[in-house]
């Protein structure tokens, strides 16, 4: 074994020359070098809350799903105070085909029968809330599994003319339930189920119950997971990520076509939420590990960003 001296902070060996100390890796120097790196963020983050849209390439991979637990428990223990909206996505799919019934989907959203509300219901705020809640604890956290009618938090209306059958739109947020358990350290993990004042449930768009969710909270960021490096100019051609959007120009990609499918929910809730407040809203890739500490703790972030308002032309394109 080898033997190794502690460096104290006001040793003269400081973080810089570390890895000249023949007695200290490479590998540990990088570790401590990306700890102290990650301090300004911690403390101008710390206290705020961050929404995040778990859901995707990132809940279906085993490795994936294990670093954004990872990654949630850490934003929790340096003191930010994540909140997770989920959707169910292949699992819903895998469980409606065992019994047989056919998903059907329209722009992007789930059509949704009474028996698929049922199965959907089973699915989403049982076994994949638990499986997150689990994941989570076992790594530390502390998190609470709830879905939208816990305590009135989300309340569902039928979206549109109802021709996607239960599928709700978010008709109000009281968001009263969570400040306790943020404050007190847990992490609320929220499945996108809420039920309508006649106490029927709705399966709402996952991507739509974050953003209303971060408005109501008025969270420092809203960050979506997905299987997409984020908006594309051309869907099938990575290099054509756009990194920063105003809110305008991510108006216009959905007027224009540019942005639609699944991705149409989620350009929209980002509009929402920064147009109520929120300080700024990303959508990025899921199938990156670490994707979320690399958006919360380096300045290029990654994925797409929609602000309110755009960075200086010569300023870096940074994420904030
Ligand atoms: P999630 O499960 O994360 O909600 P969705 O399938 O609902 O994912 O939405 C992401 C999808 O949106 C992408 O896989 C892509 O097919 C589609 N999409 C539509 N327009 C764009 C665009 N301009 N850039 C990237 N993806 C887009
Ligand atoms: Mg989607």
């Amino acid at each position: 074994m080898v033997s190794w001296t502690p460096c104290r902070p006001d040793s003269p060996s400081s973080l810089s020359n570390l890895s000249h100390d023949p007695l200290i890796s490479a590998e540990d120097s990088l570790r401590v070098s990306v700890l102290s790196e990650a301090l300004p963020y911690i403390q101008r983050f710390s206290g705020r809350r961050v929404v995040v849209k778990y859901g995707g390439a990132a809940m279906v991979n085993e490795a994936l799903r294990e670093a954004v637990f990872r990654d949630l428990a850490l934003l929790a223990c340096v003191g930010l105070q994540p909140v997770v909206v989920h959707g169910g996505g292949p699992e819903i799919n895998q469980w409606l085909s065992r019994m047989s019934i056919e998903p059907r989907f329209v722009d992007g959203l789930r059509v949704t029968d009474a028996e698929t509300m049922d199965v959907v219901e089973m699915v989403l705020v049982g076994r994949v809330n638990k499986q997150i809640v689990n994941g989570l604890n076992r790594l530390g956290g502390r998190a609470v599994g709830l879905c939208g009618s816990d305590g009135g938090l989300v309340e569902a209306r039928v979206l549109g003319d109802g021709s996607h059958g239960l599928v709700g739109d978010v008709a109000a947020v009281n968001p009263d339930v969570l400040t306790p358990l943020l404050e007190n350290g847990y992490i609320p993990v929220i499945s996108s189920v809420a039920a309508n004042p006649q106490g029927q449930s709705h399966n709402i768009n996952a991507d739509t119950v974050a953003g209303e969710l971060a408005a109501a909270l008025q969270a420092e960021k809203l960050i979506l997971l997905t299987d997409t490096p984020g908006i594309l100019r051309h869907r099938d051609d990575p290099g054509s990520l756009l990194r920063q959007l105003s809110l305008s120009e991510a108006r216009e990609l959905i007027a224009s076509g540019v942005v639609d499918g699944g991705m149409t929910p989620k350009t929209e809730c980002c509009i929402r939420a920064l147009a109520q407040g929120v300080g700024a809203a990303h959508i990025v890739d899921g199938r990156v590990p670490h994707a979320l500490l690399l958006e919360v703790f380096t300045d290029a972030g990654i994925g797409t960003m929609v602000v309110g308002r755009l960075a200086p032309a010569a300023a870096p394109a940074g994420h904030d």
